[in-house]
């Protein structure tokens, strides 16, 4: 596989520290409020590569975090710790609104299929991890104690800025105007390691630590969660594009400094999704979630196919109008798959075939789109539809957008109303379930004025030697 790597800049093949195993994390939600869909974005994308991996024939284990301590409101140290901030909103504790955000969390993946990691580990759980990692680089010299707490000193490093060679102020990413700068740090991009006498007194949940008793910045969860399950040598980190200045450049800063040896080859970082107004932000409090997707009526799997139809290195802007489009194309999708007839042998060398393009199209940088161009190439090819099925069985292995479920769910459906007369079409012929479903669909198809669909329906009834003729109020059929 060939993937962007936002280290080096360019793409590059895709290599891994043990032949045959992918050592893969990801940065986990901040569970202070639900996941708006932008986040989700970076899980999908993640998901599909994560699942591209596996069916390259790698081994993968995948680690996520979830963010339940040390996240304030600027991405560097400064406002109000982000769980705290939520817990006051809500009236509860810390530890309630981190509970009920994860479940909302995994629920909304579930909805769009995104696989859960391997492991999940809650920052709060991972706290001696922490301690002996901070406690190594305050004894080498690589951190520093100031006015109680722990800073990574970022001058003893021959290289910060990984990601990007921008000039210093253009970094300073959540450093606003109006919010109190740390005095103690030594310079501006020393990150916190540990907090102990900070300005937030009121901080929910506090450890014991060799520095006083406190509790972990945001960057070191990553760093010890990752070697705790995924060791010393980690092949891929994922997230959010954002996420690459402060966060993973200080991730890198305080790992490799530990180890003593580089950490992370590749990062993979997905490209925001934007309103037309900008930025989608859960601290602004307005934002789109899943179960608003589904009150407006939408199958959250539309949404992950509005996602995969873009390359992850773009952004991608949401409108209302730009998911009609993506929702219509796959409900076309699912209709025409579901007018293949299941059953039957497939053909293997052509099942090859296509999973061999497949794989290197979307081998390429992940390129999802392809990834879709690839399932409607597989139903125009010459061979029988159950090898068809199979071929896009196997793409929605990596794809994840239930192609094959909800398309015997249409299947299903169209039987039904045709057997029970709920449809207001009547279809003569010689009662066979299967065939007057696909003329139910061909009359659907016209209904919606999808007049190729509807051509291409009558076409596969033909190739079936079925004879259509439309009648008033319906349509009747004969095999030749
Ligand atoms: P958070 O819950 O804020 O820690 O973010 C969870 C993940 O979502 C991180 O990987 C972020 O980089 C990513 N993310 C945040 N905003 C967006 C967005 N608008 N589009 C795509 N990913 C995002
Ligand atoms: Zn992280």
């Amino acid at each position: 596989m060939y993937l962007y790597n936002s280290a080096t800049h360019k793409k590059e093949e895709f290599k891994t520290h043990t032949p045959g195993r992918v050592e893969m994390y990801t940065c986990g939600p901040t569970v202070y409020h639900f996941a708006h869909i932008g986040n989700l974005r970076s899980y999908i994308m993640e998901d599909v590569l994560e699942k591209y991996l596996r069916a390259a024939g790698y081994t993968v284990n995948r680690v996520m975090n979830i963010t339940d301590v040390g996240h304030l409101a600027s991405d560097a140290d400064t406002g109000e710790d982000k769980m705290l901030k939520g817990a006051k909103r809500e009236h509860k504790s810390v530890m309630e609104i981190a509970q009920f955000y994860t479940d909302a969390f995994f629920e909304d993946c579930r909805k769009l299929n995104i696989k859960r990691p391997d492991v999940v580990q809650p920052a709060t759980g991972c706290i001696a991890e922490y301690i002996e990692i901070i406690s190594k680089l305050v004894s080498t010299g690589c951190a520093y104690l100031a006015g109680g707490n722990v800073y990574f000193d970022t001058s003893k490093l021959e290289r910060y800025y990984i990601f990007n060679d921008h000039d210093e102020d253009d970094l300073a990413v959540g450093v606003r105007e109006g919010v109190e700068e740390d005095t103690n740090k030594r310079s501006k991009n020393d990150f916190v390691l540990w907090f102990t006498r900070s300005k937030f007194e009121d901080q929910a949940l506090k450890w014991d630590s060799p520095w006083g008793v406190g509790y972990p910045g945001w960057h070191i969860e990553c760093s010890g969660i990752s070697m705790k399950y995924n060791g010393e040598y980690l092949d891929l980190h994922c997230g959010g594009v954002d996420n690459a200045f402060p966060h993973h450049t200080n991730e890198i800063a305080q790992s490799e400094s530990y180890l003593g040896h580089a950490w992370c080859p590749q990062w993979f970082h997905v490209h925001h999704l934007n309103t037309p107004e900008g930025k989608m932000s859960k601290s602004k409090g307005e934002f789109l979630t899943v179960s608003l997707l589904e009150k407006n009526g939408y199958d959250p799997i539309a949404y992950r196919y509005f996602c995969l139809q873009s390359h992850y290195r773009k952004a991608l802007v949401f409108t209302w109008e730009n998911l009609d489009n993506a929702a219509a194309a796959y409900g076309k999708l699912l209709n025409r798959i579901a007018a293949l007839q299941p059953g039957g042998d497939a053909d293997p060398t052509v099942f090859e075939e296509y999973k061999t393009k497949f794989l290197q199209q979307m081998g390429n940088d992940l390129n999802t789109s392809m990834g879709i161009t690839a399932v409607f190439d597989a139903l125009k090819a010459k061979t029988n539809d159950a090898t068809k099925l199979a071929i896009i069985g196997e793409f929605d292995k990596v794809l994840s957008l239930s192609l094959l479920e909800k398309a015997a769910q249409l299947r299903e459906k169209a039987a039904q109303a045709v057997q029970s007369g709920a449809s207001d079409y009547v279809i003569t012929g010689e009662g066979d379930p299967e065939i007057d479903a696909l003329v139910l669909q061909r009359y659907e198809a016209k209904k919606a004025k999808n007049f190729a669909e509807a051509d291409r329906i009558r076409d596969v009834l033909k190739a079936k030697g079925i004879e259509l003729t439309d009648v008033k109020g319906g349509a009747s059929w004969k095999r030749l």
